[in-house]
C-alpha cells in the first residue's frame, strides 16, 4: 500500500509540472518522503490520494479512494494479500502507462510552443530588417545603374531605379511606338554617307553594341549626324500597325550640337545578313570586354533596299530615356537567317522595351 501511494504521489506531482519543470526529481524527492512511515507525511499522502481521486484514470478512483482511514477496518477483516497485490501491480501499471501519456503529451506541447516562437523571432527579425531597408531606401535619393528587360528592374520600374530616369516613367515622348495612322506625305530622302570603316564591339549586358568609326554621316533636312554605333534588340521595338519583326537594328547618330537621330531597321528571318555575321562572328566572350577586330564593316549593308521610312519625335529606349531623338524608321525590312536570329536570341531572348503612348504625337510617313 506504501508503494501504491507513493505512486499516486509521483503522478499528482507529474499531473501538476510542465514538460520544462524539473519532475522527475520533485516526484523521486516526494516519493522518497512518502515511503517513510513518518506521521508527519501522512496529510499529505492523503491530499495527494485526493487529488489523484480527481484525474480521469480509470480505476484510479475506487483503488486510491480506501486510503488509511480505511485501512484499519481492512486489517481487521480477512485480506488476501495476493489479491491486494496484484491489483497495486495493476494500478502501478495503469498509472505509469498514463503517466508516460501525459509526459509525451507535456514533451509534444512543450516542443510545439518553442518551435512557434522561435519562428515568430525569426519573423520579427526578418520584418524589422525589411522596414529598415525600406526606411533607408526611401530616405536616400536614389541613383541606382542596374536595369533590365524583366522583373524588379525592368521598363515599368525604370524610373524609380534612378531619380535622373524619371523620364522613363512621366515623360509623354517616349519610345518606341506603334506606328499607325501616320500623315502620308513626301518625306524627303534621308541622305547617307557611309563608308567601310573600323569598329569595336561589346556586350553590354542589354545588347550587343557595335561602335563605329568616325566619318559615317546622314543628313535629313538641313541637320548633318554622324553615325555613333549600332544595336540589336529582340523582338522590335518599333510596331508598324501593331505588327513586330524578330528583331531590329538600332543605328544612333548624334549633331555636332548633341541632337540624337535613329535610325531602325526591322529584321525578318529570310536571306542571311553579311553584316550581322561579321558581327557575330567577332563577338566578345565575356560581357563589357571591347574587342576591336582588324577588319572593317559598312554600315551602308544595314539598310534596306527601299527608303521610305516613318518619322516622329520620341526618346532613348533604355534609361534614362532622354527625349528629343528623331527616330527614322524604315518601313521595309531587311533579312536575317534563321540561324543567325537565333543566336541572338541566345544572348538576348527578350530585350525590347514596350510600346508607349503616343500621347498625341504626329507620326509622318513616305507616301
Ligand atoms: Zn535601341
Amino acid at each position: 500500500m506504501r508503494n501504491l501511494i507513493a505512486l499516486i504521489a509521483c503522478s499528482c506531482v507529474v499531473l501538476s509540472a510542465s514538460a520544462n519543470d524539473p519532475a522527475p526529481a520533485a516526484a523521486a524527492k516526494l516519493a522518497a518522503s512518502v515511503s517513510k512511515p513518518a506521521s508527519a507525511s501522512m496529510p499529505t499522502k492523503e491530499q495527494m490520494a485526493r487529488d489523484a481521486a480527481k484525474e480521469p484514470v480509470p480505476g484510479k478512483k475506487e483503488t486510491a479512494a480506501p486510503s488509511h482511514q480505511e485501512a484499519p477496518a481492512r486489517k481487521a477483516a480477512p485480506v488476501d494479500d495476493d489479491k491486494e497485490q496484484e491489483a497495486e501491480v495493476a494500478l502501478s501499471a495503469k498509472i505509469a502507462e498514463r503517466l508516460a501519456e501525459l509526459r509525451e503529451r507535456q514533451q509534444a506541447r512543450a516542443t510545439a510552443a518553442a518551435r512557434a516562437k522561435k519562428a515568430a523571432d525569426a519573423r520579427r527579425r526578418e520584418e524589422e530588417k525589411a522596414a529598415a531597408a525600406a526606411a533607408i531606401l526611401a530616405a536616400a535619393p536614389k541613383h541606382g545603374t542596374v536595369w533590365s528587360y524583366e522583373g524588379e528592374l525592368g521598363p515599368a520600374n525604370w524610373s524609380k531605379i534612378n531619380v535622373d530616369w524619371a523620364k522613363c516613367g512621366t515623360g509623354n515622348r517616349q519610345s518606341p511606338i506603334d506606328l499607325r495612322d501616320g500623315i502620308k506625305v513626301n518625306l524627303e530622302q534621308i541622305g547617307f554617307d557611309y563608308h567601310p570603316s573600323s569598329f569595336n564591339e561589346i556586350n553590354n549586358g542589354h545588347t550587343i553594341q557595335v561602335t563605329v568609326g568616325g566619318g559615317n554621316f546622314i543628313t535629313v533636312g538641313n541637320q548633318t549626324y554622324e553615325l555613333q554605333q549600332f544595336h540589336f534588340h529582340r523582338p522590335s521595338e518599333e510596331r508598324i500597325n501593331g505588327k513586330g519583326t524578330e528583331m531590329v537594328m538600332h543605328l544612333v547618330h548624334k549633331s555636332y550640337d548633341g541632337k540624337i537621330a535613329i535610325v531602325a531597321v526591322l529584321l525578318e528571318r529570310g536571306q542571311p545578313h553579311s553584316l550581322m555575321q561579321t558581327v557575330w562572328d567577332n563577338l566578345p566572350l565575356e560581357k563589357n570586354e571591347v574587342v576591336s577586330p582588324s577588319i572593317v564593316i559598312n554600315p551602308m549593308d544595314a539598310l534596306p533596299e527601299k527608303r521610305e521610312y516613318f518619322t516622329y519625335m520620341g526618346s532613348m529606349t533604355e534609361p534614362p530615356c532622354t527625349e528629343g531623338v528623331l527616330w527614322l524608321v524604315f518601313k521595309q525590312p531587311r533579312q536575317a537567317s534563321p540561324a543567325q536570329m537565333a543566336l541572338f536570341s541566345r544572348l538576348y531572348p527578350l530585350n525590347a522595351r514596350p510600346v508607349q503612348s503616343t500621347a498625341g504625337r504626329m507620326v509622318k510617313e513616305s507616301n
